[in-house]
């Protein structure tokens, strides 16, 4: 039986489909294995007219397929794929194509659906629990689809040697750090759940702690940020060996551009060059009036930032304070003279600058808020000046979920190296080489490996060890080795 065929079961999908139609429409003559995606679509558009209903399953998927699942915790589970089984079917996928892969596994009746979706890191969701094993092609159709997107990780890039070889000739690297590579000095990931800052947030009655770096919502209510901001405020300039590490790749020539997502600023203090520093989510090194646009050193908020009192802008309350005589005249033309005039000014001044400081624009640190576009450079700089460029691509400390940074790498060329530095592992690409641990050890052991000096007051002369992880050929976990 061909898939779609003879099912009672109506899927509950509808963007995610069209989604993947639209993709394969330019090759219509693809379409004919398994399109239980085109069909869950047509069906969907008969029965259609509805709408709300839709729109919550469409989201019920679209978190089946976005979620971040431990993939070994999946590959390890009941009647799912091991992760060596998993590793031969997408490669098989790949070799054959779409229809002949359905053709040899579902249609060919070797493996289910069910069991096939965790080849490609999907969980059987828990609402299609005892359904017949057709409900699960429109899933099955998205994790194929999403796979064959993927960039395929180049075959010649392995070994631990061939990262240090990679280090060694490469001449124009685009490193992408995140939080990971600041932990260390114990600054932690704002946005990440459990710290302080999250508490504190639930305590002002947010709903979503993300919104206090809502751009509407500053504009209507700046306290709110202001309240918060002296916790996510940059401390110290301090930098971390990972820092460190980048500096020297720019000193040994080799940095193209380092795209940060902190807002610390610390690329800065460890000496990254202005214009080899895209700081994606912007910093808290200036600030801006929402009214006028002045710019000014953040240094000059600092107090008010310090203080959660909401800084308003200096030159909104010079200009305010300009236009002022003009009303006073107005206010007092009964005939008063000038020295009546000015004493009451001088009476009312200490109301006068409450008034005028209250009516100024808001300062807002240059730390990009949900809603606003990333900064300018960033675009310009990725695809007008190093997408032809870069040699080597060097992911730390990031999982790169937040978009669009998370983006980079799959605008780059695809056979340009690309290896990988954090915790934990990043399922949703396929990075050449994984390095998993401790970033200021990965990076230091790196450094001793390709011969280089790392000079940070942190690096100490470990023995570090390098394990390769079970069922994989390019996936290494770090570890100092206590003494
Ligand atoms: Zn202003």
């Amino acid at each position: 039986m061909a898939p779609g065929e003879g099912t009672k079961w109506e899927p509950p999908l509808k963007a995610p489909a069209i989604e993947i139609i639209d993709l394969e429409s330019e090759d219509e003559s693809a379409n004919k294995g398994l399109n239980a995606a085109e069909d869950a679509k047509d069906r969907d558009a008969s029965t259609d007219g509805s709408g709300s209903e839709d729109d919550n399953e469409d989201s019920l998927w679209e978190e089946v397929l976005n979620e971040d699942e431990d993939q070994a915790e999946i590959h390890g589970s009941d009647g799912a794929c091991t992760l060596e089984e998993a590793q031969a079917l997408r490669k098989r996928l790949r070799l054959v194509g779409e229809d002949r892969f359905i053709a040899e596994t579902v249609e060919a009746g070797i493996i289910t659906a069910k069991k096939l979706c965790t080849a490609f890191g999907i969980r059987p969701p828990f609402f299609l629990d005892g359904q017949p094993d057709d409900a699960f092609y429109p899933l099955l159709g998205l994790g194929i689809c999403r796979e064959l997107q993927k960039r395929v990780k180049l075959p010649q890039y392995n070994t631990i040697d061939d990262a240090v070889s990679l280090l060694n000739k490469s001449k124009n690297i685009i490193v992408l750090t995140g939080a990971g590579i600041s932990t260390s000095l114990g600054i932690p990931d704002f946005r990440s759940k459990g710290t302080g800052l999250y508490s504190q947030l639930e305590n002002l009655g947010l709903s979503d702690p993300q919104e206090v770096f809502d751009i509407s919502l500053f504009r209507e209510d700046p306290s709110i940020f202001y309240s918060v901001a002296k916790d996510i405020l940059p401390s110290s300039t301090k930098f971390s060996p990972t820092h460190a590490f980048i500096r020297l790749l720019q000193d040994k020539g080799k940095l193209l551009t380092n795209f940060t997502q902190n807002i610390d600023n610390l690329e800065g203090h460890a000496g990254i060059l202005p214009e080899k520093l895209i700081q994606c989510h912007g910093s808290f090194a200036t600030a801006t009036c929402i009214e006028c646009k002045y710019k000014v050193d953040c240094q000059k908020i600092y107090y008010d930032l310090k203080a959660g009192k909401v800084a308003r802008c200096d030159q909104c309350i010079r200009k305010i304070r300009e236009v002022k005589p003009g009303f006073k005249r107005k206010r007092s033309s009964n005939g008063s003279t000038g020295a009546r005039k000015k004493r009451q000014s001088y009476e009312d001044s200490t109301d006068d600058e409450d008034e005028d400081i209250a009516v100024a624009g808001v300062m807002k640190p240059d730390i990009t808020f949900f809603g606003e576009d990333l900064p300018k450079r960033f675009h310009d700089r990725l695809i007008d000046h190093d997408r032809d460029k870069v040699d080597l691509v060097l992911v730390i400390g990031t999982s790169l979920k937040v978009a669009p940074v998370s983006e980079v790498v799959g605008v780059l060329p695809r056979d340009v190296p690309q290896m990988y530095i954090s915790r934990e592992p990043c399922s949703h690409v396929d990075f050449d080489i994984d390095m998993l641990g401790d970033c200021d050890t990965i990076v230091t052991e790196l450094c001793r490996r390709v011969g280089w000096e790392l000079q940070h007051e942190m690096v100490r002369e470990d023995k570090v060890d390098v394990k390769l992880q079970d069922g994989y050929d390019s996936r290494y976990s770090f570890q100092i080795v206590q003494a």
